[in-house]
């Protein structure tokens, strides 16, 4: 929508310029600019109603951290297992498309685990 109002601009020119003609001897000239603004105005409106290509897919929010933040450790088996604050990043392999980074309390293990939404 940004090129929308250099384009009205241009219309109310030409308008103008019509409303000086209006009366005078230049008839044909009058119309054709008529001629022009109506499909000028036409043009704008498809424009306008048309969905937008290239407008980007609404995208939600990336989670700040899983639900659980303490789980069972794969290596030790304690629930010690613990989500390291701010390490969320996306994950392209993840069903939910996201993965948090875990680190064991008790053995020390580390990785990342894919959290739920
Ligand atoms: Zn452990």
């Amino acid at each position: 929508m940004a090129d929308t109002t250099p384009r009205l601009t241009s219309v109310k020119d030409r308008i103008t310029e019509l409303a000086n003609l209006a009366g005078s001897d230049q008839a044909e000239r009058a119309r054709r600019l008529a001629a022009e603004l109506s499909a000028e105005i036409e043009r704008a409106v498809e424009e306008a109603s048309a969905p937008q290509a290239n407008a980007a897919p609404p995208r939600q929010p990336s989670p700040r951290a899983p639900h659980q933040e303490v789980e069972r450790c794969p290596v030790c088996s304690l629930r010690t297992f613990t989500f390291q604050k701010g390490s969320v990043r996306e994950c392209a392999d993840c069903e939910s498309g996201y993965e948090a980074y875990y680190r064991c309390l008790s053995c020390a293990h580390e990785g990342w685990r894919e959290i739920d939404r």
